[in-house]
């Protein structure tokens, strides 16, 4: 069982964005709470019946379907009686149209994808209000096949491109509008303005999505939820997600919040005392700290396999967590705090929310609820904990807000994220007391490096791995037969597609210098230069 989610749709003016499927989809949601505007994508699917809350207003994405087709998906009837705004965006647009008449929808003679030039219509020398403040010719980005063969009755064209009659439309009564083309993505000129003009300007949103907001509202959320006496359960592991989660928990019941921060052996250089300095000293969370690096790396001997790696880490970290639920438990029974441990903090974000949600096609049942990874199903079923996730519904960049709204140092907001199976994905083959201290050593001269060069916030991820295979050196006259370090630092925006980051060549070399010198059993140093795709960030 779930405990009721984290709902912003409550308390703050809300745009429902219904999702037919299109690869831009999240982007306009992202797009709106740029704007401070909170908005919340559900599937086309989606009965409005079934909605806990009353929209600003509704956009329909673009999807991969042509709305004639047998099968393909339609909007609830529903939401016409909503009386808000609508803003249908290509498929959105399409199916706007066909509703009023299938004949309105016809396949293009050529797809358009790319990009169009628009143009604005004047009526009595002014543009329609969504295009208020926008030149009246802009660059948009266009990608379909299917077009508006005719104007459904009762709207009206309200900007043209050279291939697209009907570009933009309008209602000439209510406030509906299509769009051809995509505003949400960043290729489309001025399409944050547009945005703005439809939430802002013709859904009369108020814009009041902040983090300093959310966290008051959350802060309240969780106090009503947990009760006077409830106690919460958490792991973390020093990363943006778990120490703002677990922050945002002391702010709202203090210490019967308990964090537990095992260590497995294979985290940074003394990251498991830092982690425990600045939760307890700097954060205040009341903290255990279980060390299990011994069961962990004796368990890890032998095991060669990337996967079975993950599996064996995954698999004891739940044995050990559960073993310290089970002292905490008696631990919060009898102190003066009182009360049962009920639930479960987990770090859950908004984009695994959304994949989740996303309408993968007419065939694809949809999950519409859903846990998220992470609880371990024997606590779920067994203890019968329920799970508490107050950062389901932000992006990642919303939650290292909401930690600087915390008080969360900036070197902490903005770490770089780090695999769950730490440096053991970072050691190719087999994981080793001696290849985890090398591992350590390199990483921690390697990112320093990068924070002293002030180029730690320019990349995405950075880290040093090793490399069993042994080379043969030269040093201090003597021959050395000694392991490979690999560097690897990437840029990337969503963590599907990635570059390696073009440092500058004395850096490597002082880099490298610096690792031959101090880590012991190192004779060579390379830096991996493949981009993802066909490379992955992590080795393993
Ligand atoms: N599949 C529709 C078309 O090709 C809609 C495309 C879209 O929404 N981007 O026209």
């Amino acid at each position: 069982m779930s405990a009721p989610a984290s709902a912003p749709h409550k308390a703050f003016d809300t745009i429902l964005t219904l999702d037919f499927g299109s690869q831009y989809t999240h982007l306009i949601t992202r797009r709106l709470r740029e704007l401070n505007v909170f908005s919340e994508m559900l599937p086309c699917t989606t009965k409005i019946a079934d909605l806990d809350f009353k929209p600003k207003g509704i956009i329909l994405s673009g999807g991969p379907y042509s709305v004639y087709e047998e099968g393909s998906p339609h909007v609830d009837p529903a939401v016409f009686d909503l009386n808000v705004p609508i803003l249908g965006i290509c498929y959105g647009m399409q199916e706007l149209a066909y509703r009023i008449d299938p004949k309105n929808v016809i396949a293009g003679t050529h797809r358009e994808y790319g990009h169009a030039v628009l143009k604005a219509q004047k009526v009595d020398g002014h543009v329609d209000r969504l295009f208020q403040g926008i030149e009246d010719s802009m660059r948009v980005w266009m990608s379909h096949g299917d077009k508006l063969g005719a104007l459904p009755e009762g709207f009206h064209t309200v900007a043209t491109s050279d291939n697209s009659e009907y570009a933009a439309i309008a209602h000439s009564e209510k406030s509906i509008y299509g769009l051809q083309f995509h505003p949400e993505v960043t290729h489309s000129e001025n399409g944050l303005k547009l945005l703005e003009n439809f939430a802002i300007g013709i859904c009369a949103c108020k814009q009041n999505w902040t983090m300093a907001a959310f966290l008051e509202e959350e802060v309240a959320r969780i106090r009503a939820l947990v009760g006077e006496k409830g106690q919460v359960l958490g792991a973390v592991s020093g990363g943006v997600d778990s120490t703002v989660a677990a922050k945002l928990m002391k702010e709202a019941i203090g210490d019967r919040f308990w964090a537990v921060l095992v260590d497995n052996g294979v985290m940074r250089l003394n990251e498991a005392a830092r982690v425990h300095e600045t939760l307890t000293k700097h954060l205040g969370i009341n903290l255990t700290v279980v060390d299990a690096s011994k069961e962990f790396l004796d368990g890890l001997k032998g095991i060669e396999e990337p996967e079975k790696k993950r599996k064996f880490i995954g698999g004891k970290f739940i044995d050990i967590f559960e073993a310290e639920a089970e002292k905490i438990e008696k631990a919060a029974a009898g102190s003066d705090r009182a009360g049962k441990i009920e639930f479960f903090l987990q770090g859950t974000l908004y984009p695994d929310v959304i994949e989740s949600l996303s309408f993968k096609g007419p065939s694809a049942t949809i999950k519409t609820h859903h846990n998220v990874g992470g609880l371990p199903e024997r606590m779920q079923n067994g203890a019968g904990l329920k799970l508490i996730e107050p950062l389901r519904s932000l992006y990642k960049d919303e939650v290292r807000e909401l930690g600087r709204a915390l008080g969360i140092a900036e070197e902490l907001v903005m770490r770089h994220p780090f695999p769950g199976p730490g440096i053991a994905v970072r050691i190719l083959g087999e994981v080793t007391p001696e290849k985890v201290e090398i591992a350590r050593q390199a990483d921690d001269i390697f990112i320093s490096e990068i924070r002293k060069a002030g180029l730690y916030d320019s990349i995405s991820q950075a880290y040093a791995a090793v490399d069993p295979s042994r080379a043969v050196g030269v040093m201090g006259d003597k021959r050395v037969y000694g392991f490979i370090v690999v560097l690897r630092a990437v840029t990337t925006t969503d963590f599907m597609t990635a570059e390696a980051f073009n440092f500058p060549w004395e850096f490597l070399q002082r880099v490298m210098n610096r690792i031959v010198n101090e880590v012991h059993g190192v004779c060579r140093v390379v830096y991996d230069i493949t981009s993802k795709p066909p490379g992955t960030i992590e080795l393993e």
